[in-house]
């Protein structure tokens, strides 16, 4: 197990494109990071940068204290898991598992007995006779893990690894790999799109966008200090909603709507008064009981049933929100309605540099 640190790395690639720009991270010994953001976010270079598998333009990274810049993937001691599990089609399932250790000319004997353990941990004992096309889609990524665990390696890189599965088996996998994680205690980097994916898998999360990074945090931390307008919109599902206004003496102000703010908000920001803003609000600070906060007037537009909750998008004047409300409201598309807000649970952002300054 060992520790990863990146310090100020860049990538550009042949292009001149600046893929990754001064990326820097301390990954602690036995952690599970997530690095997410969307498409293009350089998410992927960084982690092949990690791997070996891409030249580092400039900055350090060190594998166990050691830099390792210059360092030929195979001795970096790492294994990577990808979303396409490349599993030898003519192999069995035993030897796909035990091929790595085969080339490394571990002895027969301790290539079984690690296959075997591995085997157990992933519940995959009973299938370890057959070839890959002999199995569905969860088992052969177990097999790919399977074949990242006999290796016992310093750290597991994993990119995207769960985005060939359908969502029942990405769930079942996610457990999988965390109970993983929690058995062998090795360093983790895990790359994905999927905030969901981040939130219940990471101890901290790396959020991504244009090859920097825009916070390091816990995933709870994430939610509810996000640093920033990309940060809160991209983090929660159903996503934060922004409503553009202006700071107005203790309240923000915008086309349709007066909001009230609590009163450490308010001191925090009375010194830009007329400042434009975005008021950052959750899906969940909504209600439809009056004595929950600050009125907000509305008018419906799509309702949503999903059974324990109703998630209901409104016109707020000429901008919009959306509201998890109970599963059994009866909101008509179309029709005004007042939605209350719980004021202490709002974010506000300035809307010139998009940074939190509630
Ligand atoms: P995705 O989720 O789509 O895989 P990502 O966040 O992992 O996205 P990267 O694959 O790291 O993104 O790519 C980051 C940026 O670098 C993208 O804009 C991509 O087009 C560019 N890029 C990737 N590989 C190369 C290359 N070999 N040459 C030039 N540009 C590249």
């Amino acid at each position: 197990m060992a520790a990863i640190s990146l310090q100020q790395v860049r990538k550009f690639y042949d292009n001149g494109f600046h893929a990754v720009r001064d990326f820097s991270l301390d990954i602690g010994d036995g952690e599970f990071v997530v690095f997410v953001g969307p498409s293009g976010c350089g998410k992927s270079t960084t982690l092949r940068m990690i791997a070996g598998l891409e030249d580092i333009s400039d900055g350090l990274l060190r594998i166990g204290g050691t830099v390792v810049n210059d360092m030929e993937p195979k001795q970096r001691d790492i294994a990577m898991v990808f979303q396409s599990y490349a599993l030898y089609p003519h192999m069995t399932v035993r030897q796909n598992m035990g091929f790595a250790l085969r080339l490394d000319g571990v002895p027969k004997a301790a290539i079984a007995e690690r296959v075997d353990e591995a085997a157990r941990m992933l519940q995959l004992d009973h299938l370890l006779e057959r070839r890959p096309k002999e199995l569905s889609g969860g088992q052969r990524q177990r097999v790919a893990l399977g074949r990242a665990i006999v290796r016992k390696p310093q750290a597991f890189l994993m990119d995207e690894p769960l985005s060939n599965l359908d969502a029942k088996l990405r769930v079942e996998m996610r457990a999988s790999i965390l109970k993983l994680h929690r058995q062998l205690g090795v360093t983790t980097v895990y790359v994905t799109h999927d905030q969901v994916e981040a939130m219940t898998m990471g101890d901290r999360i790396v959020v991504m966008k244009g090859g920097e990074i825009q916070q390091v945090a816990s995933p709870m931390e994430l939610y509810d200090r996000p640093v920033n307008v990309f940060v809160g919109g991209f983090i929660g599902s159903p996503a934060m909603s922004f409503l553009e206004g202006e700071l107005r003496g203790g309240s923000v102000a915008g086309d349709g709507y007066t909001v009230r703010l609590p009163a450490g908000m308010a001191a925090r920001l009375a010194a830009w008064p007329g400042r434009a803003v975005k008021l950052g609000v959750r899906p969940e600070i909504f209600s439809l009981d009056p004595t929950a906060g600050e009125a907000l007037n509305a008018v419906v537009d799509v309702v949503e049933p999903l059974g324990a909750e109703t998630i209901v998008s409104l016109r707020v004047g000429s901008g919009s929100v959306v509201a998890r409300l109970d599963g059994h409201v009866k909101l008509v598309p179309e029709q005004p309605a007042t939605l209350y807000l719980d004021a202490e649970r709002l974010h506000v952002f300035d809307a010139a540099s998009e940074a939190n300054i509630g």
